[in-house]
């Protein structure tokens, strides 16, 4: 029944002379988003972008727009002529709609050609509502469900519902990102979260074949596509690298205590090569305080100190239990929990050190040619660009 929505974004309209930047960026992934979906006109008005959507289609347009950082809200409009018949019918259609409850009709006319003034449409409407249900009663200072009516000049728009959608920034409006992807739980979190930010991402994952398997590797790849529906162009550009050669050399390391140090600073040596090749200005990992040996602070200190990029980590002070939480609600968890072995399982040492210093971690390196070995990985790293459809595109 619905012809269009109306769609809310909150933070971006305060960006002062920016907002056209970041409204047109809102305008652009939404199209992307809706893809294939039917939808006509997009209009922009106060703060507010109407999209005209097929009857028959709206609730996928609503999924689709409810994908797109910035939108705040989306409430489906129903948009009929200018005749108190048609309003009438259309405010009781939305009133029956309604669980039992209080209600109001909220009216806007911002046609002033329209022969009745706004205090007589609401009586006339929720007088036409009350009347004809048995649910509702009218409560215009605490009302459980708004009616609103707009009166424009090419027709009025009723709605009544608002979903809530994402909120954050639009991607493409904070720079480029490269997601350091696991297969594990956390990092597509991380992912998500920095994409809710407005960061367009690119992914890294680190793998060794033939010691980690393909479907390893397909997994990591279901994954980057299960976040492509939020990044920018609704798709993500992923880069596969070898490490196999540098887990073979930290094999032979006379430290296995510091071995995923190592192995960290090596990722994030690769990770800060490829970032500035690509122009890109911050690295971004799943990382999380405290989580595992890795992330004791004194892990992150020692690992951190090979790269001058700034590393997000946007869940460095979540719980466990909030981050499954987030991974379920985006549809990455079941592929996360998957029990295929990433690189740093198949190698991980017994008792890795917790508060590792950076001169142990050098001392260890001054044993290995590590600007040959990253050469030789950046010399090994392909990418693809994943999309929600089809994958097999090799870049
Ligand atoms: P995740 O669930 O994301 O794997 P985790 O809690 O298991 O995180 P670690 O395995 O210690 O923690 O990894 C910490 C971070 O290092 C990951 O979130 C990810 O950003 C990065 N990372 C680890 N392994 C890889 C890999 N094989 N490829 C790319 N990045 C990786
Ligand atoms: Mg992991």
């Amino acid at each position: 029944m619905y012809h269009m929505l109306l769609v809310r974004y909150g933070e971006i309209s305060l960006k002062g002379k920016n907002r056209r930047r970041f409204e047109d960026a809102l305008i652009r992934q939404m199209k992307l988003s809706l893809g294939d979906l039917p939808y006509g006109t997009i209009r922009k008005t106060f703060g507010r972008i109407y999209v005209s959507v097929s009857p028959e289609t709206w609730r996928q347009a609503v999924e689709a727009i409810g994908r797109v950082f910035g939108v705040v809200s989306i409430s489906p409009v129903v948009q009929v002529p200018l005749d108190m018949d048609a309003l009438r019918a259309t405010a009781l259609t939305l009133g029956r709609k309604a669980p039992a409850g209080t209600f109001k009709i909220e009216t806007k006319r911002v046609n002033k050609q329209f022969p009745m003034r706004t205090p007589e449409i609401n009586y006339d409407l929720g007088g036409y509502v009350v009347t004809n249900t048995d649910h509702l009663t009218v409560d215009v200072h605490n009302p459980d469900i708004v009616i609103n009516v707009e009166i424009r000049h090419e027709g009025a728009y009723l709605f009544s519902e608002s979903i809530p959608a994402l909120g954050g920034l639009p991607v493409s409006t904070s720079g480029r990102g490269l997601l350091l992807l696991s297969g594990g739980i956390d990092s597509p979190v991380a992912g998500f979260l920095s994409m809710k930010r407005g960061v367009t991402l690119e992914g890294l994952h680190f793998h060794s074949y033939p010691f980690t398997s393909q479907r390893a590797q397909e997994k990591v790849e279901e994954l980057a596509k299960l976040l492509t529906p939020y990044n920018t162009k609704v798709q993500m550009r992923l880069w596969l690298c070898q490490f196999t050669e540098i887990q073979k050399a930290l094999q032979q390391n006379p430290y296995p205590d510091l071995k995923i140090t190592l192995m960290r600073r090596f990722m994030l040596r690769i990770a800060d090569a490829l970032a500035r090749q690509r122009g890109i200005l911050a690295l971004i990992t799943g990382d999380n305080l405290g989580q595992v040996a890795s992330q004791t602070m004194h892990s992150i200190h020692t690992i951190n100190a090979v790269t001058n990029l700034p590393v997000l980590r946007p869940l460095v002070t979540m719980d466990k239990q909030e981050i499954i939480d987030i991974s379920r609600r985006i549809g990455t968890y079941e592929t996360s929990i998957l029990p295929y072995e990433d690189c740093c399982t198949v190698f991980v040492p017994k008792n890795p050190a917790t508060r590792p210093k950076i001169a142990a971690a050098e001392e260890a390196e001054s044993h290995m040619d590590v600007a040959g070995l990253v050469a030789e990985a950046l010399a090994n790293t392909q990418s693809k660009v994943i999309t929600a459809n089809d994958d097999d595109d090799i870049f």
